[in-house]
């Protein structure tokens, strides 16, 4: 892919205006993402979800918009998710063995 850009010798004023507002959308993100991890207010929500700290709180994760089915890594039951940023464990085995069912990590 090949992105034309105007050179003008200045910076564009739309496109400042647009970065930093999208900056100040990503410290509020931060913010509540940095907050969530070490207060963890939503700390019985999380666990009925299955997921630790981090990513429950870190909303928006990056991956593609595709149908993507993939088998849990434990017992091997095919989930479906609307993204190819997939969890490694159904929710039932992520319960059992305490692990975040996203990430894999030990919950707290
Ligand atoms: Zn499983
Ligand atoms: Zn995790």
């Amino acid at each position: 892919m090949h992105i034309d850009r105007k050179v003008t010798g200045e910076p564009d004023k739309e496109d400042v205006r647009m970065s930093t507002f999208c900056q100040k959308s990503r410290k509020n993100s931060i913010k509540f993402q940095y907050e969530g991890i070490t207060k963890d207010p939503k700390k019985s929500e999380r666990k009925k979800k299955a997921e630790c700290r981090v990513c429950f709180y870190s909303k928006g994760r990056i991956g593609g918009c595709a149908i993507t089915t993939t088998p849990c890594t434990i017992c091997g039951k095919k989930m479906t998710f609307e993204s190819t940023c997939t969890d490694k464990h159904c929710h039932e085995c992520a319960m059992k063995h305490k692990l975040c069912r996203h990430c894999g990590a030990e919950m707290d």
